[in-house]
């Protein structure tokens, strides 16, 4: 395959050179080919775009709402056109298998979009308190800082609710996924939108992203990425006093408590965590199930779990593919090794590189199982297809495992009824639960208790978080 070289930003409405001259390789993680090579901006071309949302922000952030809802509209259709297109960047720089890329990478960021229309559609922006007038006003300039995981989703779950508000963004996707980020941007520039509205700068963390979020012009910083990375982000926020939402990691627990379907629970567990190589934040890493049941829980977890053979993400056959780079594949199997020193018992999977496979940043779907609190993977994210299975002596011991980590973002529980499972979940300190098998939805509030972030996106508490709100009192007569 050949080299794409890009050497350009897309900076008030235009793609002009990057005023940096270093460039980053992107990797196809299946084939670990260089596929392209995009520009290493830096401060300059952050000031730039900011520069360039900033003068767009005032005329965008006044416009009216059917106004926006006309650029938004367009943005949608050549998202729902570009499908194909998107599934196959996907899979080239993530290496997703292309049956869930189509589904997930880009069905859902669509889906997204097209919720914003209806909730901007019926958003009200003004009311009235008392004698007061209170406006909803745009955040204003966000700065905006995306993973590879997701790429276009949680692009759009930023970007989508903070036009719909008002706002103008600059985003700086991960590196390791900006080819989906650039044919976003190719997107916006498609629908038309006013120069400066949306800004695309690629470059590293460390320099795009650390000048992003520092900048003193940028007034809301949004950032979805590592708990580490979110604390430096939420130290430039707080020094600016700026805005800001964090999207951070998880380690979520799936709770079987006695009397549910196990057989369901398990199958569902493992498939939840097994797609998109474990490489997803709300992923039910922890399954926790009735010590009675222990033995029986691990054997339909390793039957489960036979059914995700790692290989070719272009083949729809394939349901795993690699993970996005070698850092990543070898981080996982480093948790691997550590895990069966502490004790744990590899049921399916394991450290070792799977066979057949000699290229590619590959990892075997594995499940852990006779996983206590103390283990690094029962506390830490690993960010790879690795379930561990617990046990517990009965639900006041199942809560405080699931609550035994410092993330809370997602969760499953499942009992003999909803109302059990209720009970249960409304004692989790995490902030989405599955209830029973309950699917996901885009139009929830998602995001985290403690350590997992601050803030919440998508549906309508996604759009609020881009909202500031003023008041105006008037004389009662
Ligand atoms: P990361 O924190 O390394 O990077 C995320 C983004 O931040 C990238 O664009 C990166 O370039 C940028 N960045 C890195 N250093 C920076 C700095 N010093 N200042 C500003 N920006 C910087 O995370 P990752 O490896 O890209 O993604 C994996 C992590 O993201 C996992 O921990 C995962 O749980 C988390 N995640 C969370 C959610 C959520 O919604 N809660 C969703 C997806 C991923």
């Amino acid at each position: 395959m050949s080299v794409l070289t890009f050497t350009d930003q897309y900076i008030g409405g235009k793609w002009i050179p990057s005023a940096s001259t270093e460039t980053v390789d992107v990797l196809n993680p299946a084939t670990e080919e260089v596929i392209a090579a995009i520009p290493a901006g830096g401060a300059a071309d952050v000031d730039a775009a900011v520069a360039a949302a900033r003068s767009a922000a005032r005329a965008w952030g006044a416009s009216h709402k059917d106004y926006r809802l006309e650029f938004l509209g367009h943005l949608v259709a050549k998202l729902a056109e570009a499908q194909p297109e998107i599934v196959e960047t996907v899979v080239a720089e993530l290496g997703c298998p292309v049956g869930f890329a189509t589904a997930v990478q880009a069905g859902l960021p669509l889906g997204v979009a097209e919720s914003y229309l209806r909730i901007l559609a019926d958003y009200e922006f003004e009311e009235q308190v008392g004698n007061s007038t209170v406006y909803h006003e745009p955040a204003g300039v966000v700065g905006a800082i995306t993973p590879w995981n997701y790429p276009l989703h949680q692009i759009v779950a930023k970007v989508m609710p903070a036009l719909a508000a008002g706002c103008v963004v600059v985003l700086k996707p991960a590196e390791d996924t900006p080819l989906t980020a650039r044919l976003f941007a190719r997107l916006i520039d498609e629908a038309g939108f006013p120069p400066g509205v949306f800004n695309l700068v690629t470059g590293t963390g460390a320099a795009a992203g650390a000048a992003l979020a520092a900048h003193p012009d940028v007034d809301m910083v949004s950032f979805t990425g590592s708990t580490a990375v979110g604390r430096q982000v939420a130290e430039h926020a707080g020094r600016g006093v700026k805005r800001v939402a964090l999207e951070l990691g998880g380690k979520s627990a799936c709770v079987v408590l006695p009397g549910a379907d196990l057989a369901k629970a398990v199958n569902v567990a493992v498939a939840n965590v097994f797609n998109n190589s474990g490489q997803t934040c709300s992923a039910w890493t922890r399954l926790l199930v009735p010590e009675e049941q222990y033995a029986e829980a691990v054997t339909i977890a390793a039957a489960a779990a036979a059914k995700f053979v790692p290989g070719d993400p272009t083949s729809p056959e394939t349901r795993v593919g690699p993970v996005v780079n070698a850092k990543q594949r070898d981080r996982v199997r480093g948790y691997l090794n550590d895990a069966v020193g502490e004790g744990a018992r590899v049921v399916v999977g394991g450290a070792q590189a799977p066979d057949d496979l000699p290229t590619g940043f590959y990892v075997r779907p594995t499940v852990l199982a006779d996983v206590t609190t103390d283990m690094a993977v029962a506390r830490e994210e690993i960010f790879g297809p690795v379930i561990s299975v617990m046990s517990f002596h009965d639900a006041e011991d199942a809560l405080r495992i699931a609550n035994a980590t410092e993330y809370g973002l997602a969760g499953a529980v499942w009992a003999a009824n909803d109302n059990e499972a209720v009970a249960f979940a409304r004692r989790m300190d995490t902030g989405q639960v599955d209830i029973n098998g309950g699917r996901f939805n885009l139009a929830a509030p998602f995001g985290g208790y403690k350590g997992s972030g601050v803030g919440r996106e998508l549906g309508r508490f996604g759009l609020e978080e881009y909202l500031q709100t003023k008041s105006l009192q008037f004389r009662v007569a």
